[in-house]
C-alpha cells in the first residue's frame, strides 16, 4: 500500500466523484471521505501553527474540515492512537489520532468544530485545491505564495492578511 504512486496526476478527479480512499503509510488505518463534492470547488486548508508543523514534519500541514458522518476510519490492526494536545493555540484540547505502528497522522479531533474531524490530506492519493490558509502570519519566508488562496493572519475566517 505505501507504495502507491504519489504523482497526483497519475489519478484523475473523475474517478473521485463519490470520495477518496486512504490509508496511513503502513496501511493498517484506511480512512474513506465519502463526498461528491470534493474536486468540485477548493477545500480543505494549509495551517502553519507550530503544532500542524511538527505533527506533519513539515513547514505546514494540508488539512480539511470535514462532517464526521462522511469520514470512514477503519483500523484495521488496531493502531489507531490518540495523543492529547494541551498545549493548543486556542487553548481548548485537541484529540490527534495517529498510527501507533508507522506514526502518520489521521485526523484531529476539537470540541471547538462538533460534528467535524480534521483529516489530514497527505493520506490520499490527490489532494483538492485548498481553499485558504491558517497561521499565514507564521509563513516561512521562502515559501511561494499559492493563488487564489485566501490568507488569514491566525484564524480561519479571522483577520485576514
Ligand atoms: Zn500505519
Ligand atoms: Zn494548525
Amino acid at each position: 500500500m505505501a507504495t502507491l504512486n504519489g504523482d497526483p496526476n497519475a489519478y484523475d478527479v473523475t474517478q473521485f466523484a463519490k470520495g477518496l480512499v486512504g490509508t496511513c503509510l503502513c496501511g493498517s488505518v484506511k480512512v474513506t471521505i465519502h463526498d461528491c463534492g470534493l474536486f468540485t470547488k477548493r477545500r480543505g486548508h494549509i495551517c502553519h501553527c507550530a503544532n500542524c508543523r511538527k505533527v506533519s514534519g513539515s513547514f505546514a500541514a494540508s488539512n480539511l474540515i470535514i462532517e464526521e458522518a462522511k469520514v470512514e476510519i477503519e483500523d484495521q490492526r488496531g493502531t489507531l492512537t490518540k495523543f492529547v494536545d494541551n498545549q493548543t493555540g486556542s487553548g481548548t484540547p485537541l484529540d490527534r489520532y495517529f498510527c501507533s505502528r508507522c506514526g502518520n497522522p489521521i485526523k484531529s479531533v476539537t470540541p471547538l468544530y462538533l460534528g467535524k474531524v480534521v483529516l489530514k490530506m497527505g493520506l490520499f492519493p490527490r489532494i483538492p485545491a485548498p481553499e485558504f490558509e491558517t497561521f499565514a502570519l507564521h509563513r516561512h519566508e521562502w515559501q511561494g505564495l499559492h493563488r487564489n488562496v485566501e490568507l488569514y493572519k491566525i484564524k480561519a475566517f479571522g483577520e485576514k492578511l
